[in-house]
């Protein structure tokens, strides 16, 4: 059985290259013949992975090389070696005496994460399904930590540029939506800091009780980040929780470039990480590092009579004691096994490569006539707009985006900024190179070159 799920997924990676980046044609129809109940005895391994195959071929090409849309994910077949070892040793990671090296090996890659952003000795985190339960658990801690049980004067600031699982994370940790304060942002849509002074005196002078600042390392729209040194006085001014999200750009600290711009994210006192954007791994991996890590665990930690034979944390943390979750899979492995096996060296060399096709694209575009490129790209998105001879540009390019996705080489999406309609091309997937790049600078030209003749 293992071998003929293994030929499935060999004979689909070898297939991206040249799958379509995006290919919804008749889709719905498949889905529809899933619509089934369960069957009383089972089939041959054969048929039901045909079935697998058949619907994993139809939807965004999200693995492949030309997906360019959202936050591409990538998906390091190491990870699903990782996840097939984890899921058939089937050990408990969630407390660490039911498998105290594996739990390590959890600890060990959380203890890598803090490294990368010089977190001291007494900083924890836990590994979660994504960026979203990262920025929520945050919101917990940083609750838990500053308001008192009665916490609805608290209000949370970050720019309009903030990622909606903040908003919603606020919401869910029992926060009014009226709570979370939209800062304005300076034009190249990093956070105004000043504007953020002045809304939290308005806001104290009221009553409220601010307690915390989320700052963007690369928001989703454009990649932008914000001062995160001048978030962090401010911060500390006001006394302040400052939570980066990093969920889609934190991984840049890797190299140099992202490392110079996000310069004072060590003094956060939480960072939301996705291993499954910036680390290349497949979609369920997310990330919160906390710099007092007590805070993280007084925040989640419930005591509970059927745990009481299971050790308390020792050197080796509890992670359910951390954590929303009791239990869970091991995404340690999911982490660690790329990591040893490809060495850290090779995720900074990808990311790197990332940034600079993002030059590329953003260059090739803004030295053509017609796009306009409002935004010099500071992680890995190039958001851009084509201006047409005449007629109204909203629906322009609209229509500019359907051609280039009609192409089926490349995928991108869009995005409302300033109340204008924007193509974004995002480029953070392992299989997105040089190559495809390249292409995608002559579909975008070409769709918009023939666009604007038939207008
Ligand atoms: C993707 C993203 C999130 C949400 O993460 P999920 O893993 O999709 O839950 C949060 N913040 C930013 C900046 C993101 O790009």
């Amino acid at each position: 059985m293992a071998a003929r799920a293994t030929d499935l997924l060999v004979s689909f990676i070898d297939a991206l290259p040249d799958a379509p980046a995006n290919d919804l044609d008749g889709a719905l129809e498949i889905a529809r013949a899933y619509r089934e109940p369960a069957p009383s005895s089972g089939h041959r391994i054969e048929a039901v992975l045909a079935r697998v195959s058949a619907a994993a071929e139809k939807g965004f090409n999200t693995a492949g090389p030309g997906y360019l849309a959202y936050i591409p994910g990538g998906g390091l077949f190491a990870a699903a070696l990782a996840d097939y070892l984890s899921l058939g040793l089937n050990r408990y990671v969630g407390v660490w005496n039911a498998a105290p090296a594996l739990a390590q090996i959890e600890a060990t890659v959380i203890r890598w994460l803090c490294d990368l952003f010089d977190y001291p000795a007494e900083a924890r985190g836990i590994l979660t399904s994504g960026g979203s339960m990262a920025n929520f658990s945050a919101i917990v801690a940083a609750r838990r930590a500053l308001l008192p049980e009665d916490f609805l004067a608290g209000t949370i600031y970050g720019s309009g540029q903030l990622h909606a699982s903040v908003s919603k994370a606020a919401v869910l940790a029992g926060f009014p939506p009226r709570n979370v304060r939209a800062v304005p942002v300076t034009p190249d849509l990093r956070i105004d800091v000043g504007a953020l002074e002045r809304m939290i005196a308005e806001d104290r002078a009221a009553g409220l009780r601010p307690f915390l600042l989320a700052a963007n390392a690369g928001s989703t729209n454009t990649g932008a980040v914000d001062p995160l040194g001048a978030c962090a006085d401010a911060a500390a001014r006001e006394a302040l929780w400052l939570h980066v999200d990093g969920a889609y750009g934190g991984f840049f600290q890797l190299t140099d470039r992202g490392r110079r711009a996000f310069a004072g994210i060590d003094r956060a006192d939480s960072i939301t990480l996705d291993p499954h954007k910036g680390m290349f791994l497949p979609y369920g991996t997310g990330c919160l590092l906390v710099r007092d890590g007590r805070r993280l665990r007084e925040a989640h930690q419930v005591a509970a009579a059927y745990l009481q034979d299971l050790a308390p944390e020792d050197e080796i943390p509890n992670f359910a004691d951390s954590s929303p979750e009791l239990s869970r899979d091991f995404r340690g492995l999911r982490v660690w096994l790329p990591v040893m096996l490809h060495g850290l060296d090779a995720f900074r060399a990808a990311l790197d490569e990332k940034l600079d096709l993002t030059r590329l694209l953003y260059e090739a575009l803004a030295a053509t006539p017609g796009f306009e490129l409002p935004w010099e790209p500071q992680m890995t998105v190039v958001a851009f707009r084509y201006r047409p001879r005449e007629g109204d540009p909203e629906a322009f390019n609209r229509a500019l985006l359907d051609r280039i996705n009609e192409s089926r080489r490349v995928f991108l999406s869009s995005t409302m900024i300033d109340d204008r309609f924007v193509l974004r091309a995002c480029i953070v997937s392992h299989r997105t190179h040089r190559e495809r790049i390249e292409e995608a600078i002559e579909i975008i030209r070409s769709a918009a070159a023939e666009l604007d003749r038939t207008a």
